[in-house]
């Protein structure tokens, strides 16, 4: 008998994002199966969710890991998936003519190519990786359209306004006014900017409400995630920077909300668990289990909204910046945190060094509109480099008079 289950392909399987992925497939085995899996460097995990999954193909990032994992994969003798690395690796299993969903879940830049290949290939694309559309966004969005590619949000906030514009309808034809882009605050809401420079990686990874990669921890907690988010949201729906308002939620129940020209706001609400989201995607039109118990409204104590605080979160204000400028100024803020905040996570900045790489990188690019994705390529390598110079700056200057004192 044929199988009509849905072949999916998890592109950053072994993180956050893939993980709860392959739980809400792990509930619904009669309709999802897996295709493919990849990785970064972290073979053991591949090989576990290998083992529990086998998949056709599982993709490496380098041949050395690659190799690896076929090894072990061969010793166990329980497996038939065959091991592939590189970025031909996972252009092959984002486009396979077999696959018909890719989870983008890599995180980072790293991401563009093997999601642009998802969509090149006219898949039905579930979006976690955000930093994808924020670097491309018009030649992101376009492709979707030119290879009747099916574009679906997995971040929060966006799955929430999905679902708030009644399945699928763009924001222009169902007469919306606003959205409300929705965050927690991140850990260091209440924390005094003055002490920001004594933040170290483990405090700044302590998200509230979520959990999550390393990555998007610190974005959450300097909230240049939320930032990302408001470029994410301008080309998912084709609305305008100043049409989108961030909102401080620190509960995380109500995950964004839309107003209408009536006046009418629509919000979705539910538990902070990604598996909600994901789940949405897989099953969107129709729903399914996802694991995530309902809210418990009886339960609850308060709902609270306020203003985000662009003072003492600027990159808020740089991402709006990036936001109403060329796609040159989305991809030197983008590239520049990244950087930024593996340096801080490596200890070599601090977390109030992370805006200020931001915005000397963001300040120094020239403004640019490219027209393939290897010039956005281009400017992407260029502010990395930059961002990098700045770093080992900040470096010299911190270490030189504590030298001086040490001498
Ligand atoms: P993570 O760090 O937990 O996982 C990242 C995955 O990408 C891992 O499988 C890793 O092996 C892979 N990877 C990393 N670098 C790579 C590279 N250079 N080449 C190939 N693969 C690589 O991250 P995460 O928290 O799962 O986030 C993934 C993406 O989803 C990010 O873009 C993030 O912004 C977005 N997102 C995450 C959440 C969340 O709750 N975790 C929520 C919304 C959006
Ligand atoms: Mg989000």
């Amino acid at each position: 008998m044929a199988d009509l289950r849905r072949k999916v392909t998890i592109l950053g399987a072994t993180g956050s994002i893939g993980v709860s992925t392959l739980d809400v497939i792990s509930r619904n085995e009669s309709a999802f199966n897996v295709f493919a899996l990849t990785a970064n460097s972290n073979v053991e995990k591949m090989l576990e969710q290998c083992l529990a999954t086998q998949p056709r193909f599982a993709v490496m990032r380098n041949d050395e890991s690659a190799a690896q994992l076929r090894q072990l994969l061969k010793l166990s003798e329980a497996s038939a998936t065959e091991v592939l690395s590189g970025e031909a690796g996972l252009n092959h299993v984002a486009s396979h003519a077999d696959v018909d969903d890719v989870v983008a879940a890599i995180v980072g830049g790293a991401g563009l190519k093997p999601t642009m290949a998802a969509v090149e290939a006219g898949k039905k694309i579930l979006l976690a990786n955000k930093e994808s559309l924020v670097m491309s966004g018009r030649l992101f969005m376009e492709a979707v359209a030119k290879h009747d590619a099916t574009l679906l949000p997995v971040d929060s906030e966006h799955n929430a306004i999905f679902q708030c514009l009644a399945n699928g309808a763009s924001a222009h034809a169902c007469g919306v006014r606003k959205i409300m882009l929705t965050g927690s605050g991140g850990p260091f809401l209440r924390r005094t900017v003055e002490s920001f420079v004594d933040v170290t990686p483990a405090e700044a990874c302590a998200h509230p409400n979520w959990s999550m990669g390393q990555k998007i921890s610190v974005d959450s907690a300097t909230m240049m995630n939320k930032g990302l988010e408001l470029i994410e949201a301008k080309w998912l729906f084709d609305v305008s920077p100043d049409q989108i308002e961030f909102v401080v939620h620190p509960q995380s129940v109500v995950h964004s909300m839309v107003e209408y020209d009536d006046g009418a706001v629509v919000a979705q609400l539910g538990q902070p668990d990604m598996r909600t989201p994901i789940a949405h995607t897989l099953a969107w039109p129709e729903r399914i289990d996802s694991g995530v118990p309902a809210l418990d409204f009886m339960a609850m104590s308060k709902l609270e909204f306020e203003a985000a605080d662009l003072e003492r979160f600027p990159c808020l204000s740089l991402a709006r910046r990036a936001a109403e400028g060329p796609q040159s100024d989305s991809i030197a803020l983008n590239a520049a945190n990244e950087i930024a905040v593996q340096a801080f996570l490596d200890e070599l900045i601090g977390f109030a060094d992370i805006p200020i790489v931001n915005k000397t990188v963001l300040d120094d690019t020239a403004d640019a509109e490219p027209a393939t994705i290897d010039e956005v390529l281009i400017i992407d390598a260029s502010a990395r480099k930059s961002a990098l110079r700045l770093i080992e700056q900040i470096e010299c200057d911190r270490a030189g008079p504590k030298r001086r004192q040490d001498a």
